[in-house]
């Protein structure tokens, strides 16, 4: 701890090669049509107590790309300790890397002290760090469109890694030596496939082999990790081509050995929308994975219990779409009960639209979900195990079994009423002291 605040070295002035770039007015305006209204307030009050302070990172990038930053980082030369006493709302996160989270109009903004971290030791984390300068604090961010700084009070940008020369390039590329750069850290290794798929870049040669050099080692990555970033690859766009990264690197063999890849989960996935649901998005990529080595997956990767459920549950029921025509109307009924029965439709028409062969039962499938109501599909029960009591009948196994055939009749159409619901289950199952 005494390394790391007393690590406060003073901040440098900056005073290498840095490229800044004034934007012109048009893109003046379009800084401001995004307003970072509340982290440019931080930075100002950090400016006012003395420090250097920027936005940084992912924001930055996006900014420059014209996009809407999901959230506003800053970097500063402000000491943690001098963070949390000029904002009267903080948290002290990851206070050992010098991340303090101000609370600031009720949203959360990480400020975070110019820093170089130390030697890596488990290919995760860094031993400790070191407090430095705007410059070397870039250095140490995985890729250059993710290395640069704003100013917001000066507008203008700040480019030490030339991050902006990528950005128009459309180029994901390391920061330095990038099997170095990997092997600190091997969750990079996900990253640059993460933002190549989201962003529609390339990735760069040197960047490249080193991601596929190092695919062996992504095992140093936590299962929660791998899987954070796999769905990460498969929700924020352009699933498919960040799927091919990965099976040409040779990093789906890592991670996923179970999902044999194939042209078929290629057209799937293109299907896949931005921001579907972590468990459907998965729940495609598996489809075509046999029930039981899908379960495996899915435990390996610690999804939570619904995710589970949800992903067993796609993979398990996409072959009853094709024997739809041959069921009883109740037990189509019963499987359209199954829980967001949407996905499973949805998979059944990707499915169906990449395999073509008589489209699987999925149009049949729509029409009859389409023609029933919520009501039709679940009714309100005829009898319950309090009506049977009432007719004599002893709780017991037979209830679930008469509840279900009364239902069955019900979901069939045969039964209407309660009268007659009561009349069936005498009939069928008479009473034994009767
Ligand atoms: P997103 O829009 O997906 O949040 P981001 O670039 O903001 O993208 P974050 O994970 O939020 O990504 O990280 C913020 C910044 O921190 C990154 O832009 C990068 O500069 C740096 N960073 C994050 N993770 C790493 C890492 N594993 N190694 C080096 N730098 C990292
Ligand atoms: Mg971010």
């Amino acid at each position: 701890m005494s390394k790391l605040q007393g690590a406060g070295l003073k901040p440098l002035a900056h005073s290498v090669s840095a490229k800044v770039r004034c934007p012109h007015p048009a893109e003046k305006l379009s800084y401001n049509a995004m307003k970072p209204g509340s982290a440019i307030e931080i930075v100002r009050q950090l400016r006012l107590k003395g420090h250097e302070a920027y936005l940084v990172g992912g924001c930055v990038r996006d900014m420059v790309m014209k996009l809407e930053p999901s959230d506003y980082d800053i970097a500063t030369s402000a000491l943690p300790e001098e963070v949390i006493s000029i904002f009267p709302r903080t948290e002290a996160i990851g206070a050992q890397f010098g991340v303090i989270l101000v609370i600031h109009r009720g949203h959360p903004y990480e400020v975070a002290t110019f820093r170089s971290d130390e030697a890596y030791v488990d290919g995760r984390r860094p031993t400790g760090v070191v407090f430095t300068d705007a410059k070397q604090d870039v250095q140490r961010r995985d890729f250059t469109i993710n290395g640069l700084l704003y100013d917001p009070i000066e507008e203008r940008v700040i480019d030490y890694v030339s991050g902006q020369e990528d950005i128009d390039a459309r180029i994901v590329r390391a920061i330095g030596d990038p099997r170095q750069r990997f092997q600190e850290d091997k969750l990079r290794i996900l990253r640059a496939i993460r933002f190549g798929a989201r962003l529609g870049y390339t990735i760069e040669p040197a960047t490249w082999q080193a991601v596929c050099e190092m695919a062996p080692q992504i095992h140093q990555v936590s299962a929660e990790r791998i899987r954070e970033e796999l769905v990460r690859i498969l929700t924020e766009g352009q699933a498919a081509h960040g799927m091919r990264m990965l099976e040409e690197s040779g990093l789906r063999a890592q991670i996923l050995p179970e999902l044999e890849w194939a042209a078929n989960i290629e057209k799937s996935l293109e299907m896949v929308k931005r921001d579907a649901p972590a468990d459907f998005a998965i729940g495609v990529l598996l489809h075509e994975v046999a029930p039981a080595r899908a379960a495996q997956v899915v435990e390996r990767l610690k999804c939570s219990r619904s995710e589970m459920h949800h992903i067993n549950a796609l993979v398990e029921s996409l072959p009853v779409f094709a024997r739809i025509a041959m069921m009883n109307t109740s037990s189509v009924k019963r499987f359209f009960r199954l829980q967001r029965f949407e996905d499973h439709l949805e998979l059944a028409r990707i499915h169906s639209t990449v395999c073509g062969a008589g489209r699987n039962g999925y149009e049949l499938a729509v029409q009859k979900y389409r023609a029933w109501t919520p009501d039709d599909i679940a009714p309100p029960p005829l009898v319950t195990g309090e009506d049977l009591i009432a007719l004599g009948y002893s709780p017991g196994p037979i209830f679930k079994e008469i509840l279900n055939r009364v239902e069955d009749e019900q979901l069939e159409g045969r039964l209407s009423g309660r009268d007659q619901a009561l009349a069936f289950a005498v009939k069928h199952y008479p009473r034994v002291n009767s």
